[in-house]
């Protein structure tokens, strides 16, 4: 783990890969690190670039989704320690649900649907397989679970019963509004955005903003265009690369048991970091400098 301390700020929490800070008047500063996380572990070796690529990456979504959602975004002027891996945003009163919209069937949702025909209440036709295509992208909303535990599914009627039919409304519309304009973006682009997970939070006078990252590969799963292929795992645009070398020989790695995962070798981090480079240039159209 990189050493939180920031001059200036106060550390108020680290997940496995960002660090949050409050500044004196009150704004957050979250600051994305290297680290890289693969089957719940964070890895002992960062990728190179990764935090500012994330970074720059949930920004150009942000600009590009303000005039669906206004969201927290303060500015990029930040400390140069943490320079173009950081923003300055909104603190807000968050609602306490991920909200996740699914275009395509697979992880979590895929569990559901293959023991209910159902996803967070939704019921989906019979015959769907890993990585199918839904008639239509559903909202399927999860509970915030506590640090080291998965998030659960939860139905819409949930979402209701904890922030009002109002705001749940409002959340529903708004994920599968940004969803909408996000996957026929990237698909131009090559990329199938097979799900993404959204925050919303609303400030002191009522008006919900889109928060936390947007539609980085660390909150949505982008899957190759090219390869995609119902009836199989899709590989992952930016891990795939990383997770086969974790569960190959090589890394000599017992997934199953309780040791941590091995420092990564030279090859995998230049793989991995360009992948993320090539994720970024993609979906933006510019080129990473
Ligand atoms: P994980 O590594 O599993 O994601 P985590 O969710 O605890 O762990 P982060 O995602 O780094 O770690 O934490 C970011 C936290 O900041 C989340 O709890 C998120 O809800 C919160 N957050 C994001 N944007 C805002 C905001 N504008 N105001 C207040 N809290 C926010
Ligand atoms: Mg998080």
């Amino acid at each position: 783990m990189t050493s939180p301390e920031l001059a200036g700020f106060r550390h108020l929490h680290s997940g496995k890969v960002r660090d949050l800070y409050e500044t004196d008047d009150g704004a957050l500063l979250m600051v994305a690190s290297d680290r890289i996380s693969a089957y719940d572990h964070v890895l002992p070796t960062p990728i190179p670039d990764k935090g500012r690529i994330l970074t720059q990456l949930s920004l150009w979504w942000f600009e590009r989704l303000a005039d669906l959602v206004p969201n927290h975004v303060i500015s990029t002027d930040v400390p140069p320690e943490v320079s173009g891996r950081a923003l300055l945003c909104r603190r807000l009163d968050m609602f306490p649900v991920e909200c996740v919209a699914r275009g395509y069937l697979t992880g979590s949702g895929l569990t559901d649907y293959a023991e209910t025909g159902e996803v967070c209440g939704v019921p989906l036709p019979a015959g769907l397989v890993d990585g199918s295509r839904l008639p239509e992208p559903i909202f399927t909303p999860a509970t915030k679970a506590a640090m080291g535990e998965h998030d659960e599914n939860v139905s819409y009627d949930a979402v209701v019963a904890t922030v009002g039919e109002h705001a749940a409304d409002q959340l529903r519309r708004l994920t599968l509004d940004v969803y909408a304009r996000a996957r026929d973006l990237a698909l131009e682009r090559g990329i199938v955005l097979a799900d993404t997970k959204l925050e919303f939070g609303r400030t002191p006078d009522g008006e919900v903003l889109l928060a936390d990252e947007v539609l980085t590969p660390d909150s949505s799963r982008f899957w190759p265009a090219q390869t995609w292929q119902p009836g199989r795992p899709q590989p992952s645009y930016d891990k795939q690369f990383l997770r086969d070398w974790l569960t190959s020989p090589a890394s000599g790695w017992d997934r199953a048991g309780d040791q941590p995962p091995p420092p990564l070798p030279d090859e995998v981090v230049e793989q991995t970091r360009a992948r993320y480079v090539e994720a970024y240039e993609r979906l933006t159209g510019d080129r990473w400098v």
